[in-house]
């Protein structure tokens, strides 16, 4: 886990002060938008992984978390989810959603997080915006109970936006959070929380019921191949399942080919010490191979490539590999078949 803060003004402040986590949807933004009408203080905590469809990169360049940070003149720590988040979706306590999603573990998680950021600056507890009833995994009662305990927040975790259908927490029984402007919202509809930014003056916030591409059965199968077929996997193969095509040759070899000259500029960079496979003197795909080939897979991933060039029908096509500072070359005079592709596919 690594942390970056882009501001600090918050955290000496001497109001009181709540650690939220703020992904910038819809509920965490108008979470903290309450507390800080409330005159609290806010630490917002973000974190990051491969999987956020919130990142930078799908945003222009800056964070949905950050841009709400902003609007709100909140302080922003960034936290990023590292090996150590991975192995634990790798093999969750608590279980998968729908895709290779293990909400519960990974709400306990953050908040694990949270807690030592609420004890290390002095907060009064952390808040989320968590609705009770509103996902099935992680926000029923007896989940979010199990997350609060697991997560050592017992009596600091305030879920404002379903406040009064929970116990109350030890500062709103001390009177440092007003209970009586907590909320009671349950369920799925985000209809109420819509007519509170309105009604609050909140104009920057992402989709209202945020993204995760753990939750996509594609890159869910991509990662579980991960995890079962490659026994050194890293965070680069991790970040690689979320771009491209996926294919596996064979036990021993995965290929990623780039779907458009964005995707094929990112897989270079993200290769490292991987092989690159691209055409010599043609536009085409570049591919990233994971694991050990041998000379008849480069052929065979060059007859691939060909399959996703058009352009390069009916003739042979100078393919190279690159990998540490060295190159080998081969011609791929025809492309595989549509079965063959089929039968590789991840
Ligand atoms: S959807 Fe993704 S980010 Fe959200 S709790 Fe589940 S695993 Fe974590």
């Amino acid at each position: 886990m690594n942390a970056e803060t882009l501001s600090s003004s918050a955290v000496v402040s001497n109001r009181p002060t709540v650690v939220a986590l703020l992904s910038g949807g819809l509920d965490s933004t108008i979470v903290v938008r309450l507390m800080l009408d409330q005159g609290l203080g806010v630490l917002a905590l973000n974190f990051v992984s491969p999987f956020c469809t919130c990142s930078p990169r799908k945003n222009g360049g800056c964070s949905l978390a950050a841009s709400v940070a902003k609007s709100l003149d909140v302080d922003l720590r960034v936290m990023v989810k590292g090996m150590d988040y991975l192995r634990i979706v790798k093999r969750p306590r608590f279980g998968y959603g729908r895709g290779l999603n293990p909400c519960i573990d990974c709400r306990i998680y953050m908040l694990l997080q949270a807690a030592a950021v609420m004890r290390e600056t002095g907060a009064v507890c952390v808040v989320t915006g968590e609705v009770l009833g509103q996902r099935p995994m992680s926000q029923h009662r007896r989940a979010l109970d199990l997350i609060e305990r697991e997560s050592g927040l017992a009596g600091r975790l305030l879920r404002p936006l379903s406040a009064h259908l929970l116990p109350p927490t030890i500062p709103e029984l001390e009177g440092v959070i007003p209970r009586d402007r907590m909320l009671d919202l349950s369920g799925r509809s985000r209809s109420p929380q819509l007519a509170i930014a309105k009604e609050r003056g909140v104009e920057v916030f992402g989709c209202p019921s945020g993204g995760c591409l753990l939750t996509d059965p594609v890159i869910s199968r991509r990662l579980k191949d991960v995890f079962d077929r490659c026994p050194d996997w890293d965070e680069r193969d991790a970040r690689l399942a979320t771009l491209g095509r996926h294919f596996r040759l064979h036990p021993g070899l995965k290929v990623i080919l780039g779907r458009d000259a964005g995707e094929n500029a990112r897989l270079e960079q993200m290769a490292g010490p991987l092989p690159v496979v691209s055409f010599v003197d043609k536009p085409g795909p570049t591919a990233v191979l994971r694991g050990s080939h041998a000379e008849n897979d480069l052929l065979v991933v060059g007859r691939l490539l060909r399959c996703y060039s058009p352009k390069t029908t009916g003739e042979s096509v100078a393919v190279r590999l690159r990998c540490n500072g060295r190159e080998t070359l081969w011609t791929a005079h025809d492309s595989a078949r549509e079965d063959e592709v089929a039968s590789w596919a991840i």
